[in-house]
């Protein structure tokens, strides 16, 4: 098992199942993630001897930075993993601090029609020490700690629910990368089962859901899961979230010229919204070259925007941020994907 893969919890089951005290994973924390040494015989307070079964029951193996490449205020990172596949994250400057946006899985099995990433099927799931180690490199790269994380890369989160659930858990830890939970954010396509297994946690993440239509039909031909989960299930089950919980839920709306961005669509948005404890992120698209939608014009954005706003919603729009290098939203992956394939 790799060590950035495994939370403190576990760590001390592990400890007491090999005879020892559980406040050892505290140290072991404390030497990998506050003073970041990558071997255990330089954890000079573990003796020699647990040292050594350490090294012997667990890997320090890293993914390793393939690739960088930076517009002003955004890199994005390839990343090459121990099996050859890749995956990207993304580190943006806000003026409140550095961000950064994980990927969950390689490729994606969701599917949505206007998303680069999810062309490429699912390979496999990140394990969660491949997701904490996007954070760890990005770190070291930079010499800085990120203060907030989002898990909006490639792949669906809840698709990948255990190991995104370490991974959260591991960056959240105080004695871990200590990225506050209300500094998280898991962004969803909607996959009911695991939205009501999250709400049991008591995290205190953020949840963002893709809704991206106002109505069934348009959803349905958006977004394949749509016709698994529908959109009257999906908004029940934010409901019930947000009751549990208590938290804020965000509702992410990609604007598609002439798709989903008319007037009557506002309309009807603001009443599948009303009263409900949520703010609508309005997300300029990104447009590919494969894929054929193109994104609303500025006019269009402000309008919906004032429509929502004068029927009571809470609504921002999204700051675009490294559309330049592919890094935006929805971007991931592809260009990269079709380069490697000429050397594999
Ligand atoms: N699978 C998760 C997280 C990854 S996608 C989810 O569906 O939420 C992160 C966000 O980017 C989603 O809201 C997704 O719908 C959106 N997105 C995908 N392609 C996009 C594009 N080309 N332009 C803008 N946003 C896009």
């Amino acid at each position: 098992m790799n060590i950035y893969g495994i939370t403190r919890e576990k760590l001390e089951n592990y400890f007491i199942e090999i005879g020892e005290k559980k406040f050892k994973a505290l140290q072991i924390y404390e030497w990998l993630y506050d003073k970041r040494v990558t071997s255990f015989f330089e954890m000079t307070n573990i003796k020699k001897e647990l040292q050594s079964k350490l090294a012997e029951d667990f890997s320090f193996d890293m993914i390793s930075i393939q690739k960088k490449q930076q517009d002003k205020l955004t890199s994005k990172y390839l990343f090459k993993l121990s099996d050859n596949n890749f995956v990207e994250a993304v580190l943006m400057e806000h003026d409140y601090g550095l961000s950064v946006c994980v990927s969950s899985e390689v490729g994606c099995n969701m599917g949505c029609t206007f998303c680069e990433s999810g062309r490429l099927k699912k390979i496999r799931n990140l394990e969660a020490y491949e997701m904490v180690e996007q954070i760890l490199l990005i770190e070291q790269d930079i010499k800085k700690r990120i203060s907030s994380v989002v898990i909006m890369g490639i792949g669906e989160p809840l698709d990948n629910y255990d190991n995104v659930l370490d991974f959260i858990k591991i960056i959240n830890d105080p004695k871990g990368i200590t990225i506050g939970a209300r500094h998280i954010t898991l962004s969803t396509c909607g996959l009911i089962p695991k939205i009501k297994e999250l709400m049991n946690e008591t995290l205190q993440i953020n949840l963002a859901i893709s809704l991206h239509a106002s109505n069934n039909e348009l959803r349905n031909k958006l977004m394949p899961i749509n016709k698994t989960y529908n959109m009257c299930q999906l908004i029940d089950t934010i409901k019930e979230y947000i009751a549990k919980t208590n938290r804020r839920v965000t509702i992410e709306y990609v604007m598609l010229n002439s798709v989903n961005d008319s007037e009557s669509c506002a309309l009807e948005l603001a009443t599948l919204l009303k009263g409900m404890n949520v703010y609508v992120n309005l997300i300029p698209y990104n447009e590919t070259n494969h894929l054929e939608y193109k994104k609303s014009d500025s006019k269009t954005i402000m309008k919906f925007y004032d429509t929502l706003k004068k029927k009571g919603i809470n609504v921002t729009i999204r700051k675009e941020f490294g559309s330049k290098i592919d890094a935006a939203c929805g971007q991931l992956r592809s260009k990269e994907v079709e380069l490697w394939k000429v050397f594999i």
